[in-house]
C-alpha cells in the first residue's frame, strides 16, 4: 500500500498525495493514488524528461515554419544547401534511418551546426509497431532521442508524431491519447501542421505542384507550419524550397525555426 514519489512526478502527484493524507480508508486512498500516478510505463526511462517552460513567446507578423520529416537523406543535404544560400532556418523531425550515400550522424550534426532545429520523429517509422502501446512508442522515441544526442549533443524538446497527433490510421485513439498525455507529462511538445505540401501523396509529385500547394495553403494564415518530407525519394521537395522561400518572402512572410518557445500548431483533441 506504499508508493514512491519521484521528483519528476511531484507536481502531478500533488493532488493524489493530498487525497492520500485526507482519507482515513487506506484502500480508497490507495486506489485514488494509483489513478493519479498513472500506469507502469511512467516508471520507464527515468532520464526521458525535459524541462519545458510551458510558456510561449508572442509572435508578430506573418511567419512560416518550414518543417521536414523522415530524413536524414541526401535530399536533406540539398535542402540544407538552399536554406544556407537563402539565410533561412527550418526544422527537421528526424528518423533513425541510415539512408544510402550519407553519414546520418554527420547530417544531424550539420542541421544543428547551421542553426536549424532538430526534433524527434521516430526511430523506425514502423507506425503499426510503435503505436501498439505507450511502451512501444516510448521505446522507439528513446532510441531516436539517444541517436540525436550522441550525434549532436543536443537534447530535443520538440517532436512530431508519425501521421500526426490524431486521426492516425495506425493508432487506436485511446492509445494515442495516452501517448500524447505521457509525452506531455515528460515535458516534450509536439507540433502538427496547417499547410501540406502534398509530397506525402507521392514521391513523384512535381516541383511546381508542391510550390503551388504550399503557397496557396499559406494564404490567409499569419502562422504557417508546412509539412514536407526529406527522405531519399522526394527530390522535388528539395527543389521546391528555394521558390517557396522566394514567393512567401515576397508576400511579407519571415521564416523561422520551431523551438519549445513557439506555441505549437496541434490538431484538435481534448486531453485534459
Ligand atoms: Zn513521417
Amino acid at each position: 500500500m506504499f508508493f514512491v514519489v519521484k521528483w519528476a512526478k511531484i507536481k502531478l502527484l500533488a493532488v493524489g498525495v493530498t487525497v492520500f493524507c485526507c482519507f482515513a480508508g487506506m484502500m480508497v486512498a490507495g486506489q485514488r493514488a494509483q489513478q493519479v500516478s498513472g500506469a507502469a510505463y511512467e516508471e520507464l526511462y527515468p532520464d526521458l524528461y525535459v524541462d519545458s517552460e510551458g510558456t510561449f513567446e508572442p509572435e508578430t507578423g506573418k511567419v512560416v515554419y518550414y518543417t521536414f520529416d523522415d530524413g536524414p537523406s541526401k535530399n536533406t543535404l540539398a535542402i540544407l544547401d538552399v536554406l544556407k544560400e537563402k539565410g533561412v532556418k527550418a526544422t527537421f523531425f528526424v528518423t533513425g534511418q541510415e539512408a544510402a550515400g550519407i553519414d546520418s550522424d554527420a547530417v544531424l550534426k550539420r542541421i544543428v551546426e547551421e542553426g536549424h532545429s532538430i526534433g524527434i520523429h521516430t526511430y523506425s517509422h514502423k507506425s503499426k509497431e510503435i503505436y501498439q502501446s505507450v511502451e512501444s512508442y516510448l521505446e522507439d522515441f528513446y532510441k531516436i532521442r539517444e541517436k540525436i544526442i550522441q550525434a549532436t549533443g543536443v537534447q530535443p524538446h520538440i517532436f512530431r508524431f508519425p501521421g500526426g497527433s490524431v486521426n492516425n490510421s495506425f493508432a487506436d485513439p485511446a492509445v494515442q491519447k495516452a501517448i500524447r498525455i505521457e509525452m506531455r507529462r515528460r515535458g516534450f511538445i509536439y507540433y502538427d501542421w496547417n499547410v501540406v505540401s502534398g509530397d506525402d501523396k507521392s514521391y513523384m509529385t512535381d516541383t511546381q505542384t508542391l510550390i503551388q500547394n504550399i503557397v496557396n495553403g499559406a494564404q490567409g494564415k499569419d502562422k504557417v507550419v508546412i509539412l514536407c518530407h526529406d527522405d531519399s525519394m522526394r527530390v522535388s521537395t528539395a527543389e521546391a524550397v528555394g521558390p517557396v522561400i522566394d514567393q512567401l518572402t515576397a508576400q511579407g512572410y519571415r521564416f523561422d525555426r520551431l523551438t519549445e518557445s513557439v506555441e505549437p500548431v496541434q490538431f484538435n483533441h481534448n486531453d485534459d
